[in-house]
């Protein structure tokens, strides 16, 4: 989603249509790296999914609807309560 924010802001600012790589280094201490790329199809689909909740963004940000908690970013993981014991092959990968 991140990417296709930025490519959508490259086209928008400066009129060009770019490919955007990831580059990734783990954070090990023998670090794992790549190079990744970001097929069209997954681009576009989160490029729908972003202006289909821009209603939805600007509505929390006037105060006239509640956020909905992802379950996965630092504030969710912040407020998260522990309610449920989870079966261990049933953790949740994101
Ligand atoms: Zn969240």
């Amino acid at each position: 989603m991140q990417m296709a924010v930025y490519k959508e802001l490259i086209k928008q600012t400066f009129g060009v249509e770019c490919t955007p790589l990831i580059i990734a280094v783990s954070k090990q201490k023998v670090p794992d790296k790549g190079i990744f790329s970001i097929p069209d199809y997954l681009m576009d689909y989160r490029m729908e999914q972003i202006k289909s909740d821009q209603p939805h963004i600007q509505a929390v940000k006037e105060g006239r609807e509640k956020p909905v908690p992802c379950g996965h970013c630092d504030y969710c993981r912040s407020y998260k309560v522990l309610n449920d014991v989870i079966d261990i092959d049933q953790i949740p990968f994101y």
